[in-house]
């Protein structure tokens, strides 16, 4: 057996790679010659892709995540491996932060991966940290999970992952793996970009997953859409035959009055709901992410913060209440249903009022940024572009399937029927044309 095999067994307990991809991937990073590139759906194992390397080398390897929250999650699940992981965060007592410091310093390390935020890179008390270990040639790898956050929302939410590209370029001789859940074709194009990655390898998952069924239900022309969408949800929950532990399921909304409103009313015809969103208490989130994670509750009702490193089997249908906005975050959203591989659904419930809203709204924002800043800036109209490919995907006479792998660069796949559109185009037509008269009136 090799060593990655032994190492695979060993330290995390698997008997076989979960993919080639993944098998792949590892290699090219255990080989160290070259940075790389890893975009594979969320769920597939990404993590692994740096962790094994970084038990086979000698030093330790820096991974970059965007939230504590997150970080905590990876070393908790890393730690009952009896893999020596931490985190360094704003949150840590000082006294565990000394020991962490002392280790890092002694002359060989313990620890094996170190977690932190973008910001703790950034900030000044950490740098002789990382000078240290470089000098000392213990700095392995620098990972970047969750790499889209230097194009898709960095400019907003994460202003210090742009800061990556210089840290990347202040660890020369250091391989640097890129991690991404699948992404738009020009967002791999920035993260190569904005990581300096040189020439790296790429390994990425096709997008095309054919058991998700895809469909849009005009909200408009339904009388009953609470009605609608409880049926929808019993008939993918089949809570018509018999007992329980036929999974669960997601409705996302955009506000969180929303996300009452519809809870409610589902709860009102007989499928507990919860909502889950930023207006609530945290234990309450909590308890709710929690109640549907074991199965007491079927349906959480979230708004788009629901979802962020929640890795659950057997997610039958993820319907979207309002429409998403854009492509990429709707392909990753309903990415979430199905990833045991069994029939799912995805449904976006679309309304073209909902759509002008939405769409006042982005170029409102994208307003107020540029006169914050008095400039224009491409990720401005990457935001309008995304939503209006959104829109297509919704308003458009063609496969669903075929629309989202075009968005990411992808050909086309072969959709069978896992498309309202390919399954049944004649009903398409017929609910465009029943829309059109509506807007109309
Ligand atoms: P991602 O970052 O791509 O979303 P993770 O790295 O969090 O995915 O892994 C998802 C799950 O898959 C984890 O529970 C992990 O333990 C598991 N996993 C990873 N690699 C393997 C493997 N080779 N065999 C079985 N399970 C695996
Ligand atoms: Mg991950
Ligand atoms: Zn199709």
């Amino acid at each position: 057996m090799t060593a990655i095999k032994t190492a695979l067994k060993t330290h995390f307990g698997f008997e076989s790679f979960r993919s080639q991809k993944q098998e792949d991937a590892v290699k090219a990073v255990v080989k160290g010659d070259r940075d790389v590139f890893v975009c594979m759906p969320t769920g597939s194992g990404k993590s692994l892709c740096y962790q094994l390397p970084a038990m086979l080398a000698k030093g330790i390897t820096l991974v970059i995540s965007p939230l504590i929250a997150l970080i905590q999650d990876q070393v908790e699940h890393l730690r009952d491996l009896n893999i020596p992981a931490c985190s360094i965060n704003s949150k840590l007592p000082v006294e565990d932060r000394r020991l962490i410091m002392a280790d890092l310093e002694s002359e060989s390390p313990k620890l094996k991966l170190l977690y932190v935020t973008p910001e703790m890179v950034a900030s000044p008390g950490f740098k002789p940290c990382l000078t240290g270990l470089l000098s000392r040639s213990l700095l392995s790898y620098l990972a970047v999970d969750e790499a889209h956050c230097v194009s898709q929302w960095g400019h907003d939410f994460r202003p210090d992952y742009l800061k990556l590209g210089e840290l990347r370029s202040s660890l020369p001789g250091v391989p640097c793996i890129a991690l991404t859940a699948t992404a738009p074709q020009r967002v791999k194009d920035d993260i190569a970009k904005s990581l300096r990655l040189r020439l790296p390898l790429s390994f990425a998952t096709p997008v095309f997953r054919s058991n998700l069924h895809y469909d849009v239900v005009y909200r408009e022309l339904l009388e009953d859409p609470y009605r609608h969408l409880h049926t929808y949800i019993r008939e993918n929950l089949r809570l018509g035959d018999g007992p329980k532990g036929q999974g669960c399921g997601i409705v996302y909304c955009r506000t969180r009055e929303c996300c009452e409103t519809v809870a409610y009313q589902l709860t009102k015809l007989g499928v507990l709901a919860k909502p889950y969103h930023a207006g609530l208490k945290a234990v309450d989130r909590t308890e709710a992410q929690t109640d549907w994670m074991q199965g007491k509750v079927l349906v959480i009702v979230a708004t788009i913060s629901f979802g962020m490193g929640v890795d659950k089997a057997n997610v039958r249908f993820v319907a979207h209440w309002n429409v998403a906005k854009s492509l990429a975050s709707y392909y990753q959203e309903s990415g979430r249903a199905g990833r045991d591989g069994l029939p799912s659904s995805c449904r976006t419930y679309y309304s073209p009022r909902d759509k002008e809203q939405l769409n006042f709204l982005i170029r409102k924002e994208v307003a107020r940024k540029q006169a914050k800043r008095g400039s224009e800036k491409e990720q401005d109209k990457s935001s309008i572009k995304d939503f209006e490919a959104m829109v297509s995907f919704c308003e458009q006479e063609s496969c669903r399937h075929a629309t989202i792998s075009n968005f990411f660069g992808d050909q086309k796949p072969d959709c069978g029927s896992a498309c309202d559109y390919c399954q049944d185009p004649k009903a398409v037509r017929a609910q465009l044309e029943k829309a059109a008269t509506l807007s109309t009136k």
